[in-house]
């Protein structure tokens, strides 16, 4: 993980890296931070750039070959060690690792009940025994592989039992030289004083909102700058919560804007009065962010009808209407449906009527995808 992919906190990230440059690089450091906060993520930008063979001013370089084993965090200076759900078998970290490492390279910011779901262990207790202890204990009483430092990156200590907590804090008290502990935790009122009290440490803050509006901007291109700064303070500066809430947003506008093509391709002019009325409800941000989806469906369409499904970038039942509905469009008709939707969303920005406009916007819609207008 680059410093660069990890979303703002631009201050203690210059400061972390200052700490490096410096030759100030803490035995065992304490990253703590709410949900969402991208904790864990500064905790593998800081290891990268620690381990990185040829560190910039700011970032690691993300080429050397410490660089791209970080990348799929296989380094084998990194080591993990993070909650799991105990069998007769297993207690270790070990068997689980390759699930970890997905479901970490897929979600940085993920969370203990995604990392849940990961595991398909249901009601399952997650939690850190002494085996795992005893096997962060033998990880690092080995030597370094490329003579740097070795990093012992452990996701929510909170979830150790008791013994295993004392353990690490053994680990802790005698450390192994060239060894750097980063601790990466929500709620450090449940780990242990003396577990604390030799750690630096590292405050991650919730996101703030202008900062996570542009997060989420990324990872949805379509949502207007005002409705990803509404999402992301209602979110509280948790990059979670705003994706789940920008997610269940997009199942409203894809399933919208399908059911509405239908009723238009089918010339069902009652159904398309009703949507009209539901678009007017809406409220104009909404009503934008709604035509900016539309358009990215539409372009999306175009990438498949055109035979360039690599760059089709949806997954799931969005692929599922890009596939057929793109079976609907030519060269003329996409473009005309394109045109539409940006005299739309010009019209919607000049506070047209938005019951009109949309009643409008589907009788031209009929009429592209019938071969006419
Ligand atoms: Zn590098």
């Amino acid at each position: 993980m680059l410093f660069s992919k990890v979303i703002g906190h631009a201050a203690l990230k210059a400061k972390l890296i200052g700490n490096i440059r410096e030759g100030r690089v803490p035995h065992a450091q304490l990253m703590v931070g709410p949900r969402g906060s991208g904790n864990l993520a500064m905790a593998l930008a800081y290891a990268q750039y620690l381990l990185c063979e040829n560190k910039g001013q700011a970032d690691a370089c993300g080429t050397c070959p410490s660089c791209i084993q970080m990348a799929k965090l296989e380094h084998p200076d990194l080591h993990l060690a993070f909650p799991i759900f105990f069998t007769d078998k297993v207690k270790t970290c070990d068997h689980f690792v390759a699930d970890w490492r997905h479901a970490v390279i897929e979600e940085p910011y993920i969370d203990i009940e995604q990392w849940r779901d990961q595991l398909e262990s249901e009601n399952k207790q997650l939690r850190m025994g002494v085996d795992i202890a005893q096997e962060i204990q033998r990880k690092l009483s080995l030597k370094s592989f490329r003579g740097g430092h070795k990093v012992m990156v452990i996701w929510q200590p909170e979830l150790m039992d008791p013994p295993a907590a004392n353990k690490l804090l053994k680990v802790l008290e005698e450390p192994e030289p060239g060894t750097v502990f980063l601790l990466v935790c929500s709620d450090p009122d449940q780990l242990l004083a003396t577990i604390v009290s030799r750690a630096q440490l590292i405050k991650v803050p919730a996101l703030p909102p202008v900062e996570l509006g542009e997060a989420l901007r990324e990872r949805f291109p379509e949502l207007s700058e005002a409705d990803s700064v509404n999402l992301a303070l209602r979110a509280e500066g948790d990059l979670l919560e705003a994706v789940e809430m920008a997610g269940k947003g997009e199942e409203e506008l894809f399933v919208f804007f399908r059911d509405w093509l239908r009723h238009c391709y089918k010339r069902e002019v009652v159904q398309a009065v009703e949507y009209g009325e539901h678009f007017q409800k809406m409220g104009r941000e909404r009503q934008k962010s709604l035509v900016r989806y539309g358009l990215y469906m539409i372009r999306q369409c175009a990438m498949q009808w055109q035979q360039l499904p690599d760059l089709v970038r949806v997954l799931g039942q969005e692929l599922e209407f890009v596939q057929n509905f793109s079976k609907l469009l030519n060269e003329r008709n996409a473009d005309g449906i394109r045109r539409e939707l940006e005299t739309a969303h010009v019209h919607i920005e000049r506070n047209a009527n938005p019951k009109v406009l949309f009643m409008d916007l589907s009788y031209r819609m009929m009429g592209h995808l019938r071969g006419g207008a």
